[in-house]
């Protein structure tokens, strides 16, 4: 099969043949029907992150289930799934007390002794977070995948398998946003938008969105903003102070920089938290004043993946979309092929598109 290989930082991707080994116990065998391109793809090719190359990048995807190993009951071939990189193990500590978007994941890869999932002759090539989207098929677990109904199309479902279940996530599942509640969401993004829409299904009574970018905050007036903040005008925590006479209760961080997580917090106001969605680079430390900060007990959280229970969330993510309640359609802003992806991390790169969505 076809995939795009990355086998050096800050190198355009190359789509090579990759062999795809047969579904061992409790794999499945997708064959990809749309991907989306995430920021955190690019921190792997521009090398923030590290991961053991040769690698399939991609982790936002849907598909059809063309084969199942052994033990699968939960799906066969010809279903409809969306994948998932919280692949969870369901019986971990953390699986078990309701937060499998942590589990401590005993096996569900398969070991160093096993032949790999994805090779070329005698090379294993890495999946990116077990999944590898990047490619006509994914060898995946099958605690990776979520079933869904079969008339939706691909684009749309793929996008739900990271950036709408991570913003979303971090409004609903992290915070815990309550009904009137006052929202700051810092960098507009594909992550960003969802959480300002997760924050309008939360109720929130004012949303303020905050990017650099003009296209992105028209976007985000159109997800759901009552109010707009053009970050390149100076001073976005002072704006933000005199919008809200004080401070926002909620404030999520969707960039994944040291400057914007302490924006995050010096906006908020006594009693309220901050949670922290993009990925900061590894080694970098934010600074705050532990004084004025933890003594009205203001917090700051992460926010993996959106806390997700993904097979109970991405299922009502659909329904919502289903009743007008959660835009997926104008998330998409282009449609590539495979070999198009490096143009798909050279406009991330410009900052003005939500997502693009390769389609095989
Ligand atoms: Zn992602
Ligand atoms: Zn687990």
């Amino acid at each position: 099969m076809k995939a795009a290989v990355l086998r050096e930082v800050n190198r355009p991707l190359e789509v090579e043949d990759v062999e795809t080994d047969q579904p061992g116990p409790r794999e499945v065998l997708i064959r990809t029907g749309a991907t989306g391109v995430c920021h955190s793809d690019l921190h792997y090719v521009e090398g923030k992150y590290t991961i053991p190359m040769p690698v399939v990048l991609g982790h936002e995807a849907a598909g059809t289930i063309e084969a199942t190993g052994d033990q699968v009951t939960y799906v066969k071939p010809g279903d409809r799934v969306i994948t998932c990189l919280s692949v969870f193990c369901g019986h971990c500590d953390r699986c078990l007390s309701g937060r499998p978007n942590l589990c401590r994941r005993p096996d569900v890869d398969r070991s160093d002794s096993e032949p790999p999932r994805l090779r070329q002759g005698g090379t294993r090539i890495t999946q990116m977070a077990q999944l590898g989207s990047f490619a006509e098929q994914m060898l995946v677990h099958e605690h990776a995948v979520v079933k869904v109904d079969d008339d939706m199309p691909f684009e749309q479902l793929a996008l739900i398998g990271c950036g709408v279940t991570t913003g979303i996530g971090a409004v609903l599942n992290t915070a815990k946003v309550e009904p009137g509640s006052t929202v700051a969401v810092v960098g507009c993004g594909g992550v960003g938008l969802n959480c300002i829409q997760g924050a309008v299904l939360a109720g929130a009574l004012r949303i303020i969105a905050i990017d650099s970018v003009e296209t992105k905050l028209t976007l985000a007036r159109e997800f759901g903003a009552t109010d707009v903040i053009d970050a390149s005008g100076g001073d976005v925590v002072q704006k933000v102070r005199e919008l809200t006479g004080g401070g926002v209760d909620y404030s999520f961080e969707a960039i994944g920089t040291k400057e914007t997580a302490e924006q995050c917090f010096e906006m908020l106001a006594a009693g309220s938290t901050a949670t922290i969605i993009g990925m900061i680079p590894e080694g970098v430390k934010i600074e705050l004043d532990a004084g004025t900060f933890l003594r009205r007990e203001r917090k700051i959280q992460g926010s993996s993946m959106g806390s997700n229970r993904f097979r109970i969330d991405m299922p009502r993510y659909i329904e919502f979309y289903r009743q007008g309640r959660l835009k997926l359609d104008e998330l998409v802003s282009q449609r590539l092929r495979l070999d198009q992806v490096n143009k798909a991390f050279e406009d991330m790169k410009q900052g003005n598109v939500a997502r693009s969505v390769i389609t095989f």
